[in-house]
């Protein structure tokens, strides 16, 4: 709240700043524009100063000439003014008329006409003029009287100069100037925005009476200049017609509008930086916030996490301290998922969340990795077995029931512990050695904690190497693939044949797949070796058929190896390349294959049926799927495990489940295979049961492709196993 008024007051601040700048310039400019006004009007002034100054000389000029002319001869009557005044006086001179006064009285007149009045006019009678005369008299100079009322009428300007000064018979010539036309025809009308007023009647100067123009404007602040008399001056005064200089330029109250609304929008401006700055920071905050937690729980995420550890890591490092990572997972939490809905699931780790932060100590670290797996840090350990003892309690903690969906939910956890420095000086290998040891935990039967150990790393370095031979031995054609057949029962006639790999370890001798498949599968490389053998399958099937061995070729393929719809189409490029049609082989899967949740891999086996590849389910009965589950599937045979032959048939137990398996699967009407017979009484039982088919070691044990042939190849007369000769060839197996 405070602070939105501070930035409203900050706001209102910018917008005041802004109105004074803008009086500021409005004020300046409107000095501006009065000096400028001012200017021109100096300008004008000093024009119309000239201009009166230059047609009052052009008059007086004149009066001087005709002064000379009646100084140099004297004698003269009314002719000679009138031919001396035409000549001098043009029109383009304001000189009304010239008088020529005689001891005071006017004695010639030029132009007579319309100034008779004034012939024999006495100025000793006008006092006025009376008094420039006897000025001119005195300074024998031009005086400059009036404006002045004439006898004949009207107002004019009157210039005296006296041509002999002595006594009674004194001569002045007086030029009777029109001064309007003269102030006309210097302009000083021109202008209606200017208002021009002279002053200073008789050369009175500034002080005189006015003698053109408004009185007024000498009251305002005119800009003024002096008109030179020959005796005294005028000052002329120029004003704006509106009385003021500062011209209502109508520009200012846009100026003021434009200017207002800026501050305005400048304040707004600011108002909406300040508060978006501060809606910036909580978004930032908000976006750091979702950048590290993790939303559901509220506890930082991995990334956070790790950074958190990493920093944590170092300062043990400086500081020579343990520490201990617990690695949390929750056991069977998909199951709580499926079957109480992801909202109670979530529910679910929230409590989980909370628990782990209520037990553990201040400045311990949690966080949540992801899914159901959890972390902890238990900062300055001073013994690996408090690690131990606290995974013990959280192990108790989490088990506590838990009601959801109105319902009590208890739930296990298994916890990996890695110890710093011990397991890992880095917080990435604290966190690998911690999730090892957490899959410890889980193998050993979940519910518990286990330590990272060296055996366990061992073991992981084991892995790793295993990793590296397999992919150096793919490289290499380290891999052979051996062939066991599959033989009916009752004529003893092949009528597939199993192809099996091994590999030529070239310290160990030849494997058995029990020691690389697993691994092959953890690691992946086995989806290129299922291609290799696939690949040597390919490349042995002419040499069968040429030798006669009929029926298809069984490969095992991995559940591991159904990964997309690339790898079943690489199968078939395979196929293709050594022209070696689908119909050739049956693929032998597991059940785990035929799980509900398994749509892709279903999809897959459907494409792989369709272009004609037969589908075996490998080792049944070892599997949980029902015989009805198996229906939905394009399966053709089934090869019962071969943990169901042992004891049989001595052991009835294990016959009676043997038995009901063939039933089982005689009733989904497909081919059984019974694996791992050993014995004649064993192919005695089976036979008695009515299974079709048989593979195990009393035939044949798994060999390379060139004993198959010679062992069952054409000039073996049938391509058929004596069954009853069998036993005898048991030694001849190649191994
Ligand atoms: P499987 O598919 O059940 O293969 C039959 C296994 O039973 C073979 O072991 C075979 O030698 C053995 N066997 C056959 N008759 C008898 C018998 O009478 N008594 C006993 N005790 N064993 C018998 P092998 O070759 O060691 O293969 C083991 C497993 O490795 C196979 O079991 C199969 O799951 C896997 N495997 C073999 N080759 C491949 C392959 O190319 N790819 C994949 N993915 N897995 C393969
Ligand atoms: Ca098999
Ligand atoms: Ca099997």
């Amino acid at each position: 709240m405070r602070r939105k008024l501070f930035i409203i007051l900050i706001s209102l601040s910018v917008f005041l700043i802004g109105e004074v700048i803008l009086a500021r310039l409005i004020q300046a400019e409107q000095q501006r524009i009065e000096e400028t006004n001012r200017y021109l009007a100096l300008e004008r002034v000093s024009t119309l100063r000239a201009r009166v100054e230059g047609l009052l000389q052009a008059n007086l000029l004149a009066i001087r000439q005709l002064r000379t002319e009646i100084y140099l001869n004297p004698e003269f009557d009314e002719e000679r003014l009138r031919l001396i005044s035409n000549s001098i006086f043009s029109d383009s001179l304001q000189t009304r008329h010239v008088a020529i006064g005689v001891g005071y009285v006017i004695q010639f007149i030029h132009p007579l006409t319309g100034n008779e009045a004034a012939l024999g006019f006495d100025y000793r009678t006008a006092p006025e003029q009376l008094n420039s005369y006897e000025q001119a008299l005195e300074t024998n100079e031009i005086t400059i009287n009036g404006p002045v009322q004439l006898t004949q009428g009207g107002t004019a300007l009157i210039a005296r100069v006296p041509v002999f000064a002595d006594g009674a018979h004194n001569i002045v010539i007086s030029q009777v100037i029109d001064h309007e036309r003269l102030f006309q025809q210097a302009g000083v009308m021109d202008s209606s925005e200017l208002l021009v007023s002279i002053r200073g009647r008789n050369g009175s100067g500034r002080e005189g009476p006015v003698i053109f123009g408004p009185n007024a404007i000498w009251q305002q602040d005119p800009v003024t200049q002096v008109i030179n008399l020959p005796s005294g001056e005028w000052y002329i005064a120029v004003m704006p017609a509106s009385g003021h200089w500062r011209s209502e330029s109508g520009l200012a109250p846009w100026w003021w509008f434009f200017g207002t609304l800026l501050s305005a929008l400048l304040a707004l401006a600011t108002a909406y930086i300040l508060f978006n700055q501060q809606r910036l920071k909580r978004a930032f905050r908000t976006i750091t916030q979702q950048a590290r937690f993790d939303s559901l729980t509220d506890l930082p995420n991995r990334h956070y996490f790790l950074e958190q550890l990493e920093h944590y890591v170092n300062s043990c490092k400086r500081r020579n301290e343990q520490c201990a990572l617990l690695f949390i997972d929750l056991d069977r939490f998909k199951e709580v998922n499926d079957v109480l809905g992801h909202a109670a699931g979530d529910q679910l780790l929230k409590v989980i969340a909370e628990r782990l932060r209520i037990s553990m100590r201040q400045d311990d670290l949690v966080a949540r990795l992801s899914g159901d797996e959890f972390v902890l840090v238990l900062k300055n350990l001073h013994e690996p077995v408090h690690a131990q003892i606290q995974a013990e309690k959280i192990l108790q903690f989490i088990r506590e029931p838990i009601t959801l969906n109105n319902q009590d939910v208890t739930i296990d956890s298994s916890i990996g512990i890695a110890i710093y420095p011990e397991d890992g000086d880095s917080a990435d290998d604290l966190l690998k050695a911690a999730d090892l040891a957490m899959y410890e935990a889980k193998n050993n039967g979940r519910g518990m904690a286990a330590f990272f150990s060296q055996k366990l790393r061992a073991k992981i370095e084991d892995q790793v190497r295993q990793h590296h031979e397999l992919v150096h031995a793919l490289n290499n054609q380290e891999f052979l693939v051996h062939y066991q057949p599959v033989i009916h029962a009752d004529n003893g006639e092949i009528t597939s044949v199993e192809a099996l790999v091994r590999w030529q370890h070239p310290t160990a001798g030849l494997l058995e797949p029990a020691e690389f498949i697993q691994a092959a599968e953890r690691n992946g490389t086995i989806r290129e070796l299922g291609n290799k053998v696939l690949q040597q399958v390919c490349r042995d099937l002419p040499a069968l058929r040429a030798a006669g061995i009929q029926g298809r070729i069984a490969v095992n393929i991995s559940s591991h190896q159904f990964y997309d719809q690339a790898a079943v189409e690489t199968w078939f490029a395979i196929m293709q390349e050594h022209d070696v049609s689908p119909a050739e082989f049956i693929f032998e899967i597991t059940e785990s294959m035929l799980l509900p949740d398994r749509e892709r891999q279903r999809k897959m086996l459907l494409s792989l049926h369709d272009r004609g590849i037969q589908l075996a389910i490998d080792d049944f009965g070892t599997g949980y799927s029902s015989a009805n589950h198996l229906r939905h599937f394009p399966i053709s045979m089934l090869k019962i495990d071969r943990s169901f032959a042992v004891g049989v048939p001595d052991d009835h137990a294990h016959s009676n489940l043997l038995a009901a398996l063939i039933h089982m699967a005689r009733a989904l009407s497909v081919d059984v295979v019974v694996e791992g017979i050993e014995s004649a009484q064993q192919v005695e039982f089976i036979r008695h049961q009515c299974a079709d088919l048989i593979q195990g070691y009393y035939f044949a044990q798994p060999m390379a492709l060139a004993e198959l042939l010679q062992r069952y190849g054409k000039t073996d007369a049938s391509n058929t196993v004596d069954l009853n000769a069998a036993t005898k060839k048991k030694g001849g197996v190649s191994r």
